[in-house]
């Protein structure tokens, strides 16, 4: 399965990823995890990027786009795959959708997480880093996935919080490009609405208020009807 899921940071992509992946084994691929990777162990790409990740701007498309399009191009993503994170802009999605054709791939799926802005916003102050495993879900806020005590509720690993995460500024900057339907990320989320029924596409949206389980149920529901 080929498969682009969007939501506001804040909305619980990561979790809805993991059940994704879980159900196909096809692989994810995050953006923001592939840039964090390499901020941390300090390459090129990372020195780059650090600035525009730590103020809540974009990195720049002619670095996000080719790092995405050669990702895709590798042999795990040969059975099929999840972007999280991209596109992120109405550029991206056009020239994701233009590679796309150009090897002959379809896209399956498109999902888009709904959610009010405030709530994401709270969410994302309340989230919590795992240090064995970035998808282990934990957040202060939210009680289906609280952290046991400081620790995380999945493997009772070391938790720590993204610095992104816990600058307002920061977060809103990356919220108004989320909801920016004009050239932002909603603008390409529609640019795959408007096109999904001639190209064949599943264009599917989830409630992003519900907890962590309804949310797996309204997933498990729509991938089957
Ligand atoms: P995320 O983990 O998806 O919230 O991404 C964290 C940060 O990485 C974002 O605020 C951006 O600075 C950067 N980033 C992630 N995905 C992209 C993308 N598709 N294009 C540009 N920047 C991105």
């Amino acid at each position: 399965m080929r498969l682009i899921l969007l939501g506001a940071p804040g909305a619980g992509k990561g979790t809805v990823a993991k059940q994704l992946t879980a159900i196909d084994g096809s692989v994810q691929i995050s953006t923001g995890d592939i840039l964090r990777a390499a901020v941390k162990g300090g390459t090129e790409l990372g020195k780059q990027a650090k600035a525009y990740i730590d103020k809540g701007d974009l990195v720049p498309d002619d670095i996000t786009i080719p790092m995405i399009l050669d990702r895709l191009k590798e042999d795990d993503c040969k059975s099929g795959w999840l972007l999280d994170g991209f596109p992120r802009n109405k550029n991206q999605a056009v020239k994701l959708h233009e590679a796309l054709k150009k090897e002959n791939m379809k896209l399956d799926i498109v999902i888009e997480m709904e959610l009010d802005r405030q709530i994401a916003k709270n969410r994302i102050m309340g989230r919590r880093l795992c240090v064995n495993d970035n998808n282990h879900p934990n957040n202060v806020y939210i009680d289906a996935i609280k952290p046991d005590g400081d620790k995380c509720r999945v493997c009772g690993g070391e938790l720590s919080k993204r610095d992104d995460d816990q600058d307002e500024a920061a977060i809103d900057k990356r919220h108004n490009i989320y909801y920016d339907d004009k050239e932002g990320t909603l603008a390409a989320a529609y640019y795959f609405r408007d096109i999904a029924d001639q190209e064949g596409i599943r264009y599917i949206t989830l409630d992003g208020k519900a907890g962590v389980e309804e949310v797996a149920d309204q997933l498990v529901k729509k991938l089957e009807a």
